[in-house]
């Protein structure tokens, strides 16, 4: 979900926005000039002399499209990545907004919930493969119990590769 992603991270800002947006109009040019001048020649010699105009302002409209998807793409990681807690539930929401009072509130409720990683509880679905941290966004709405690392590696789970417990 967070691929390589620094959760502060800004996603390029109106300037880029901008820039990519020029790029598009950049190409389309480039493409209409090419088409327009070739149009207007009878000789294929002469008319692939607007080739690589054409090709260029093709690359130019890929490269921005492409650049626009992936600050998009950037963009709801970094949302998503403020916004996971509060969907995993107001436990997790508390682990992730104050971490040192909630996971001792946290685990004062859950009773004799086992610590896990820096005090914070790992916790696994009966169906899950892998445990995780309370606050790994993987777990975000699933039904999680905690439980201690042995208990989750006797029941067949490894650590989640995301949150690395
Ligand atoms: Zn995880």
């Amino acid at each position: 979900m967070f691929t390589g992603i620094p959760g502060a991270a800004q996603p390029g800002g109106r300037a880029v926005s901008w820039a990519l947006r020029l790029l598009v109009v950049g190409g389309l040019v480039c493409i209409t000039v090419a088409w327009s001048q070739a149009s207007n020649t009878v000789q294929v010699s002469e008319q692939v002399d607007w080739a690589p105009l054409g090709l260029a302002g093709v690359a130019l409209v890929t490269v921005a499209l492409l650049g626009s998807v992936l600050v998009a793409r950037q963009a709801v990681a970094i949302r998503l990545s403020h916004l996971a807690p509060s969907i995993a539930g107001p436990e997790a929401w508390a682990l992730a907004t104050a971490p040192a009072a909630a996971v001792g509130m946290a685990e004062s409720r859950i009773g004799a919930a086992p610590a896990g990683v820096g005090g914070e509880p790992l916790v696994a679905g009966a169906s899950m493969a892998r445990y995780h941290r309370a606050s790994c966004p993987l777990t975000a709405g699933k039904p999680v119990r905690p439980e201690s690392r042995s208990a989750h590696e006797r029941a067949g789970r490894r650590a989640c590769g995301v949150c690395a417990p």
